[in-house]
C-alpha cells in the first residue's frame, strides 16, 4: 500500500485525512510555529496543512495533494464521526502486545478492533461514545501502558505511510471495522491518575532533547504553581527554534495531565504562551 492508496482506503471508510511530511524528501514539508523544516529531524510526521480544519474526505482532494508527490498520510482523529456520533479514539502501542498487556493489568482480555501496524508497535482505532471528551491524557493507563492516546484534536499517521526507519504502516485486517472501546479502558483513561508516575518517565521517551529540562520543569510543580510553570514552559519552548509545534504542545500537555492540571486548563495555558510569543 501506498500513501495514496491508504489515503483513499481511509477515505472510503469515513476517516478524514490531510497530508504530512515523507522521509524520503530533502526537507521536512510539515507546518508549524517553532517548526524548522530545515532542521527538523523528527521525520515523516508532521502535517503539512493545518490539519484540524484542512482534512478531507473527498478523494480528488486528496489525490491532488499526495499523488505524484512524496507525502504520508494523516488521519484527522477528531473530524472522525463513527455510529451515532461516535468519536474515534487511537491507541498508539509503542511495542507489540502493550495495549494487551495493560488490558491484563486491570483484569480485562484486549478487544480486537481495526489495527495499524507501525515501526514500533500499533495503532488500535476504536469508536468512543458522543458524550465523552476524551483528550491525550493516559489516566489511570499511566505507567501501566506503553504508548499513548490520541483522540480530540490528535492526529495519527495513517496506513501507506512511510516511518523514517523505512517501515510501512500497515492494516492488520483491511475488513476490521473499529469496536466500541470497551468499558475498562474508557473508564480508565477518564479516571485521574492514582499515582503521579516517576518524574523521569515521559522525559525519558519521546521529549526532543531541548524540551527536556521543561518538561521537568512542569513535573516537579507543586499544587499552587502549577500554572505558572506550565506557561514559563511553554514560553521558553515556543521561543526554541527547531521544535516542531506539535512535540512542544504534547509534552508539555501530558507533563500537565502528570501534575494534575486539567486538559482544558492546560491547553488554555499553553495557548497564552503561544499567543504572548506572537505578539512579542
Ligand atoms: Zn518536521
Amino acid at each position: 500500500m501506498t500513501p495514496l492508496e491508504g489515503a483513499l482506503w481511509l477515505i472510503r471508510h469515513g476517516f478524514p485525512v490531510f497530508p504530512c511530511d515523507h522521509p524520503g524528501t530533502e526537507r521536512c514539508s510539515g507546518i508549524g510555529r517553532g517548526h524548522d523544516p530545515a532542521t527538523c529531524t523528527d521525520r515523516g510526521k508532521h502535517p503539512c496543512v493545518p490539519f484540524t480544519r484542512a482534512h478531507t474526505l473527498d478523494n480528488d482532494q486528496m489525490q491532488s495533494s499526495i499523488g505524484g508527490r512524496l507525502r504520508n498520510v494523516g488521519v484527522a482523529v477528531g473530524g472522525c464521526a463513527g455510529p451515532d456520533g461516535a468519536r474515534l479514539l487511537v491507541v498508539d502501542s509503542d511495542r507489540p502486545g502493550a495495549i494487551e498487556d495493560a488490558a491484563e493489568a486491570f483484569g480485562h482480555r484486549h478487544t480486537p478492533t481495526m489495527r495499524v501496524t507501525t515501526a514500533k508497535g500499533h495503532h488500535d482505532y476504536y469508536w468512543a461514545p458522543a458524550s465523552t471528551r476524551l483528550g491525550n491524557g493516559l489516566g489511570a493507563l499511566r505507567g501501566k501502558f506503553d504508548g499513548d492516546v490520541r483522540s480530540g484534536n490528535g492526529y495519527v499517521i495513517g496506513p501507506g505511510s512511510v516511518h523514517a526507519t523505512g517501515v510501512v504502516y500497515e492494516l492488520a485486517d483491511p475488513e476490521q471495522p473499529p469496536a466500541v472501546v470497551p468499558a475498562w479502558l474508557l473508564a480508565a483513561l477518564l479516571a485521574a491518575p492514582a499515582h503521579p508516575a516517576p518524574a523521569a518517565a515521559p522525559t525519558a521517551r519521546k521529549t526532543p532533547g531541548r524540551l527536556a529540562p521543561l518538561v521537568r520543569f512542569v513535573l516537579e510543580s507543586q499544587s499552587g504553581d502549577r500554572n505558572n510553570r506550565l506557561y514559563w514552559a511553554a514560553c521558553r519552548a515556543f521561543e526554541q527554534d527547531g521544535n516542531p509545534a506539535p512535540n512542544v504542545a504534547g509534552a508539555l500537555l501530558d507533563a500537565a495531565a502528570h501534575v494534575g492540571l486539567t486538559e482544558a486548563e492546560a491547553r488554555q495555558t499553553i495557548t497564552s504562551a503561544y499567543r504572548s510569543r506572537a505578539t512579542r
